[in-house]
């Protein structure tokens, strides 16, 4: 079959898989539209089981190859592909908003430049996981950082290229080979990223691209009884139909997945950083794991701090994410925007009294105002369960107990952030908070080389520096004898 492309913003981008190399057409197709404006984006090639065992063949044939090349051989291949990336940038930027509704801007100058980083990044980061030795009295310990194999990296929509980057940077200069299963929801730019490592010199098979819907492309792939791995990044009710799929083949899977991050701010803050933090949240309309989404404010300043949050508010645009102004665009699908304003009417029937918003935005279909509730009690679906659209809550506390309980009240453990002024106590609080990431007097801040995963049921693993490579790597030890070779060696 001819492969079938799209025009998206301008830009030629292929609604196909990329398999051993090549464009691979299904003739099942899911319609892909702009949550922008329901623009059409052309009809994307679903996979399925046969499309998978193709993938999976092709990344078995290329690991050789790709493994032998070692860290000093993939790293100058990778480096092109994160150059390929930045020369693309507006490219990709257009395709993004087009396909997911992020801003235009936000990614041209902070996602697809961080996309090029999670590839560059990795690639001289492996090559510092070489030659680990630990000396013992008897035996020399040599550690070896072998890649593990055929990795399957399983994404979400509301970042593709960043997210998806950050799980095929460290895959791939650990010398894995991979089976990217984009979301169906924002497909697009994963199949741009497949051209550009191939542009790069990336070999066929070692990055492959199965386009589909999560049940069938995603359930055939992490079914699959040859994967050395799964990486995935969604939620956790998918998370648990993917880890048995796992368990039955005992393959290492991480995954991050949802949150319902606390944002605490004590009397002792910065108000006016903090209450920028507050209208942060809104970032992505919302549709961020990491969003601090209960706001947790100490009493004695609460009518204050509540003036404060209302002016910075007046920035939070909500409208077209092309538009340079706009802070807050569309939600994503119909399907998710129906969810979330679900949430919001059985919170308003629960007696959530709305601060601002908790209505959709008369600028197109899926735009949704940004809202804050309060009188809601800690129990509440709206307190407890994440909404992943531009709805927080705000809730007072009066001592730091309180606030900790608060704080750690949900099963979520992904991220948290504490504005204090007070060092020891901004300390001893956030050493107590349950979570992977927890910022203070900062937000957002996302080193490469730190750890980076969530507690409870945000997650299992950590990805980031080390992290990644423990993960994506068999780390073997050849324990050799001293003194055990003929010549009196090692
Ligand atoms: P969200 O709720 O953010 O859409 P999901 O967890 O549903 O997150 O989706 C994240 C990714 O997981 C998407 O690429 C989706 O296609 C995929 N996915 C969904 N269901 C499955 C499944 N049963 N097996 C494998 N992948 C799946």
């Amino acid at each position: 079959m001819t492969e079938v492309t799209s025009s998206v913003a301008g830009v030629e981008v292929s609604l196909d898989h990329w398999i051993g190399g090549k464009r691979v057409s299904s003739s099942e197709r899911f319609q892909n539209n702009s949550p922008i404006d329901g623009t059409d984006l052309g009809a994307v090639s679903a996979g399925g089981k046969a499309e998978v065992e193709m993938a999976v063949e092709a990344a078995i044939s290329a690991f050789p190859e790709w493994a032998a090349l070692g860290a000093e051989g993939r790293k100058p291949i990778l480096d092109k592909f994160a150059r390929g990336i930045l020369a693309r940038n507006e490219d990709l930027a257009k395709v993004e908003c087009a396909d997911n509704g992020s801003l235009l801007m936000g990614n041209i100058h902070r996602l697809v430049p961080r996309t090029a980083q999670n590839i560059s990044f990795f690639a001289e980061y492996a090559m510092s996981l070489q030659d680990h030795i630990i000396d013992h009295e008897e035996v020399t310990n040599d550690v070896r950082y072998d890649p593990s194999g055929v990795a399957a990296l399983i994404t979400p929509w509301n970042a593709p290229l960043m997210l998806t980057t950050w799980k095929i940077g460290p895959a791939l200069a650990a010398g894995n080979t991979i089976i990217v299963k984009p979301p169906e929801w924002a497909p697009l730019t994963c199949s741009m990223l497949a051209d550009i490592a191939h542009e790069a010199g990336v070999p066929a098979g070692v990055l492959n691209v199965v386009q589909g819907i999560g049940e069938d492309a995603g359930d055939a792939l992490v079914n699959s009884p040859e994967l050395a791995r799964i990486s995935f990044t969604g939620s956790t009710d998918t998370a648990k139909i993917i880890g048995q799929a796992a368990a039955r083949t005992i393959t290492p899977m991480s995954s991050e997945l949802g949150g319902k991050s606390p944002l605490i701010v004590c009397s002792d803050a910065n108000l006016d950083a903090a209450a920028q933090t507050v209208v942060m949240q809104y970032m992505n309309a919302g549709q961020v794991c990491l969003a601090g989404t209960r706001i947790l404010v100490e009493s004695s300043i609460e009518a204050e701090f509540l003036e404060k949050v209302r002016r910075a508010l007046g920035q939070m645009v909500v409208g077209d994410p092309r538009e340079a102004n706009t802070r807050i665009g569309p939600l994503i699908h119909p399907e998710h925007f129906a969810r979330v304003a679900g949430f919001v009417e059985r919170a308003k029937a629960a007696g959530g009294e709305v601060l601002w918003g908790g209505a959709t935005s008369d600028v197109g279909d899926l735009y949704f105002q940004p809202t804050m509730f309060t009188n809601v009690g800690l129990d509440a679906e709206i307190s407890q369960c994440e909404v992943f659209g531009p709805v927080l809550t705000w809730q007072t506390f009066d001592t730091d107990e309180e606030a900790i309980a608060v704080a750690n009240g949900t099963q979520y453990g992904l991220a948290g952030t504490l504005f204090s002024g007070n060092e020891d106590r901004a300390m001893r609080i956030a050493s107590r908070v349950v979570a992977g990431t927890l910022w203070v007097n900062c937000y957002f801040v996302r080193d490469l080389s730190a750890p980076f995963g969530g507690s409870r049921i945000s997650g299992i693993g950590r990805e980031g520096g080390s992290h990644s490579f423990d993960f994506y790597c068999d780390i073997k030890n050849i324990a050799v004898r001293k003194g055990s070779f003929a010549g009196g060696g090692n």
